[in-house]
């Protein structure tokens, strides 16, 4: 018996989406292939096994939606949602179910009519220092919501996202691979390298320019360098206003600095080779209002 199926990640930005997510994909972190084609646009990552795949599915931060493409992003984040076939909702040890995470929960299907398993992970329990803070958490979930399970773990911890995987895999529906064996994501590489240096723009900046900045990879080359094995990746990041644009920027480009650096990190583990990463910030007004220019930019719908 085959099963598959989707998984949608939601949650709040820093709670350890990403990290959860490498994690369960560890060891699969290898052939990337390119399929301009599809639709699902919003496919993180791909896990293959005998007779099992789980295709993740990133639900991109749920805020109220301000413009163009706030109302897109929520609309690809409702519908990954309302498409999988399990909900993972990641919340953090130390603020869960405060007010932010109430914004998540109330996009879930209803208590009444849940037609699919809702996972409650409790992520970065290593934070409490007194365990005995879980039990009362997960009973405050448990009577929140009706989740299939609740797993508190820790992502920085290989054996706890075994643990989760177990979890998951249990939901799993029957069904047949629909993805051939070793593809990590059927996004291609340039937008998932977009999205992890907008995502370390979004939490570095402590979303102060939400929505509003756009990555562009303008060139991806190996490097002209001798006897080096690196790629370079020249990508430009589009502001709406030149404050956002002084803020991504920083005192003394330190800001960049920090951004380019943990988008590299993050750009290297995910192409498994030595990154030079080149990063530009220019301001382009209204380029969120434009459907044309969101197509381009990746965004469609
Ligand atoms: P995302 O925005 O939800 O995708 O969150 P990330 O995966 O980027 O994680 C945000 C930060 O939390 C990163 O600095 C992670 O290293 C850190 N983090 C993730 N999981 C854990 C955990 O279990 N414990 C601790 N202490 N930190 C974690
Ligand atoms: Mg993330």
């Amino acid at each position: 018996m085959k099963k598959s199926g989707f998984v949608a990640i939601s949650g709040r930005p820093n709670v350890g989406k990403s990290t959860i997510l490498n994690g369960l994909l560890k060891e699969k972190l290898a052939i990337i292939s390119e399929k301009p084609e599809t639709t699902r646009d919003n496919i993180r990552g791909i896990l293959t096994e005998e007779n099992m795949q789980i295709i993740f599915v990133d639900t991109p931060g749920i805020h109220q939606p301000k413009n163009l493409l706030g109302k897109v992003m929520l609309t690809r984040a409702q519908s990954s949602i309302m498409e999988s076939d399990i909900i993972l909702l990641v919340t953090e040890a130390r603020t869960a179910l405060g007010e932010e995470d109430k914004n998540i929960l109330f996009r879930l299907p209803d208590a009444d009519k849940k037609d699919k398993p809702v996972i409650l992970v409790i992520n970065k329990v290593d934070r409490f220092k007194d365990k005995e803070r879980l039990l009362p958490l997960i009973e405050k979930a448990s009577k929140e919501y009706p989740f299939d399970e609740i797993v508190p773990i820790c992502a920085l911890k290989q054996k706890d996202t075994v643990r989760l995987l177990e979890v998951i895999k249990k939901y799993l529906p029957e069904g047949p691979l629909l993805y051939p064996e070793g593809e990590l994501t059927d996004r291609s590489e340039e937008f998932i390298i977009q999205e992890l240096i907008r995502e370390k723009i979004l939490t570095e900046t402590y979303q102060e320019v939400p929505h509003s900045v756009a990555v562009i990879i303008d060139e991806m080359k190996e490097s002209e360098e001798k006897d080096v094995d690196i790629l370079d990746i020249f990508a430009t990041i589009y502001t709406e206003r030149p404050s956002h644009k002084a803020i991504i920027i920083g005192k003394g480009g330190e800001m960049l600095k920090k951004i380019g650096t943990l988008a590299r990190t993050d750009i290297e583990s995910f192409l498994n080779r030595r990154v030079y990463l080149n990063l530009w910030v220019k301001v382009a007004e209204k380029w969120k209002k434009d459907p044309e220019a969101l197509r381009d930019m990746g965004y469609s719908d």
